[in-house]
């Protein structure tokens, strides 16, 4: 580790932003023999930006259930006789990821990502990085089941989350010696014509310049910024609670496009999930990721007024999640509650043992506790649409309702019947942002003439182009590392030309 500019000469490649996309970027560069800096905003205990909050899951297309033991240790006690894993090919990442955004992202981007998917987290493995399988991520119930099924190219998770991830890659980052500063941003780029030739870190007590042939951002989206939120994705969204990192504002976007670079993808999208509306404003390192509240399949949600208004069923959660924040954004108050009787109780995610809920043993007495008379005829309406027919939590089973005057529940719809019930609190938690700059598949940044900046590459969640709409889960993590291992290599051809 260096502490100041003295200490660092010869620099090849700068990085920008240590998460799973710098901290990739560099193990790459340093592994094809660069001399890598990686500097990054927060202090050392902080380190590991959105990625350190992450859960971890990485979208990955995969021939079946051989090519995922392969990447997970035999120490783990996994009930591998017992899972149910489909494969999971590059076509289906593809259109899971490229299919919602309509014709708004760039699907060459995406058809990359989707293809190295599986190479890359086995070079993260060779890496240090320890998988495992998702079966954290659901109920206690559906764990212990005769089968277990995970979602189709969501199985694979981080060992120990985003937590453990970040820390296997900095623990390697430092063997490999990648020198690394904390606790200075980087606010400018350096340039020469249309040249970077490197950054301006912000020190406590002075500005320093570091030149290097190549720098590399991957410094994150804007989310963490109230200003930036309310300019790109509109009113509103000034008021949203941050899931991850505090450090993530946008800046080098705006310094980068003020330098040359172009912009792409959906400026006015994000991903934006439920989370519990006492969540803390900005992500809270002791908290971490477990004010999610992702089981809103198996209840109803209904807004501050008691009004059911958005389709618990659609699709299963990997594929709902990240639009369903803008949906409660969009509520009075910008809250909501999802309400499940004792049956739907018992399929809650673990981490709602971090909330508080409001228990009653009727829907009148639920309704009247939290202060919404309307909560009784809703669920009576939506009671009366449910079908009967075979209830399957762990796949979409088709038992749709049709309530009168009511969104459809296209899935998983029965009736909210047993006592007692409960009713969880929660509002718009926003992930990352969709909108950045303009890249390549080769990681360069484009200018708006298409044509490369020279000496600047980007990876991860500052690159646009990528996702519109919505994006299913595991996916901004599977880019990164993809983007962040080929900014590296990049960057080492094109010092070895210099
Ligand atoms: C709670 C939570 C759970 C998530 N779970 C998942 C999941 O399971 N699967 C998945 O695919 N995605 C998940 N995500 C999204 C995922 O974490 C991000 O897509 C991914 O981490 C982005 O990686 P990145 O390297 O681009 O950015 P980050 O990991 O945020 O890294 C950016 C780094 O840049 C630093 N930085 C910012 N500005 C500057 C500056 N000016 N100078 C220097 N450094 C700077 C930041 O401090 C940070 O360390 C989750 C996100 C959150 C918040």
């Amino acid at each position: 580790m260096v502490g100041a500019m003295s200490e660092v000469d010869a620099v090849d490649v700068i990085v920008v932003g240590a998460g799973n996309a710098g901290l990739l970027a560099a193990l790459s560069a340093r592994g094809a023999g660069c001399e890598v800096l990686l500097v990054e905003a927060s202090d050392r205990a902080e380190r590991g930006g959105n990625s350190r909050f992450a859960s971890g899951v990485y979208r990955v297309a995969h021939a079946g259930a051989a090519d995922l033991k392969d990447l997970v240790p035999d120490d783990q006690a996994l009930p591998w006789d017992r899972m149910e894993i489909e494969p999971y090919p590059v076509e289906r990442f593809l259109e899971e990821v490229v299919g919602p955004a309509q014709g708004f992202a760039d699907p060459t981007l995406m058809t990359d990502v989707a293809a190295q998917s599986l190479n890359v987290v086995s070079w993260m493995r060779d890496h240090g990085v320890r998988w495992s399988l998702a079966m954290s991520k659901l109920p206690e119930s559906l764990q212990a089941g005769q089968t277990v099924r995970l979602s189709p190219g969501g199985e694979l998770i981080a060992e120990g989350n985003g937590l453990a991830l970040v820390e296997s890659l900095f623990a390697r980052a430092e063997q490999l010696g990648v020198r690394i500063v904390y606790g200075s941003p980087v606010v400018d780029l350096v340039t020469s014509g249309r040249t970077i030739t490197g950054v301006v870190l912000r020190h406590a007590d002075r500005d320093e310049t570091i030149t290097a042939p190549v720098t590399i951002l991957a410094s994150g989206g804007f989310e963490a910024s109230a200003e930036a939120r309310l300019r790109y994705l509109g009113a509103g969204w000034d008021l949203v609670k941050v899931r991850g990192s505090r450090q993530n504002t946008g800046l080098l976007l705006d310094r980068a496009i003020a330098h040359g670079a172009g912009s792409a993808g959906h400026w006015s999208g994000a991903h934006a999930v439920p989370i519990d509306a006492d969540a803390p404003p900005v992500g809270d390192l002791d908290v971490g990721d477990s004010t999610a509240r992702y089981s809103y399949p198996y209840g109803i949600t209904v807004d501050r007024t008691g009004v059911r208004f958005l389709d618990e069923g659609e699709d299963e959660m990997p594929f709902t999640y990240a639009e369903i924040g803008r949906k409660i954004l969009g509520r009075p108050g910008a809250s909501a509650y999802q309400v499940f009787d004792a049956a739907g109780t018992e399929l809650l995610e673990p981490r709602y043992a971090t909330a508080v809920p409001v228990e009653a043993d009727t829907i009148e007495g639920l309704g009247r506790a939290l202060g919404l008379p309307r909560l009784t005829d809703t669920v009576r309406d939506f009671n009366l649409a449910c079908p009967g027919g075979r209830f399957d939590p762990s796949r979409l089973d088709g038992l749709v309702a049709t309530p009168h005057g009511q969104p459809p529940k296209s899935n998983w719809a029965r009736p909210l019947a047993t006592p007692p019930f409960r009713a969880y609190r929660v509002t718009c938690g926003i992930t990352f942002t969709f909108g950045g700059l303009a890249v390549d598949t080769s990681a360069r940044v484009l200018a708006p003439d298409g044509q490369p900046i020279p000496g600047l590459l980007a990876a991860g969640e500052i690159g646009g182009g990528f996702f519109a709409f919505t994006v299913p889960s595991g996916s901004g993590l599977t880019r990164g590392a993809v983007h962040g291992r080929t900014a590296g290599r990049t960057a080492a051809r094109l010092v070895s030309r210099l």
